[in-house]
């Protein structure tokens, strides 16, 4: 018997149909989000090792963002959090 992967709830399969990893959409969507988060907070801890990113960057327009040289070596989704933080960064400079 197989388990639903998110609340552990017991799956019932159809004869000859793809077997369901998940008792519901419900809980499918919260699973994801869930390993979404994980993959956003590694990203994140991945980027704080980096004390200073710009030792690996290639200068050149095609590689900056907002003025910031993009780190090399970045998974799309460390460059979205690098972005971000950027992002967060401009705004509070503005504020100051
Ligand atoms: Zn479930």
């Amino acid at each position: 018997m197989d388990h639903c992967k998110h609340c552990g709830k017991e799956l019932t399969h159809v004869e000859g149909r793809k077997k369901k990893a998940f008792c519901n959409v419900n809980c499918r969507n919260k699973y994801f989000y869930a390993g979404r988060k994980r993959m956003i907070e590694q990203a994140k801890a991945a980027l704080a090792k980096q004390e200073n990113p710009k030792q690996t960057v290639i200068v050149g327009s095609e590689n900056e963002f907002m003025g910031h040289p993009i780190p090399e070596g970045l998974s799309s989704i460390q460059l979205a959090v690098w972005k971000n933080t950027i992002k967060v960064k401009a705004v509070g400079v503005k504020k100051m």
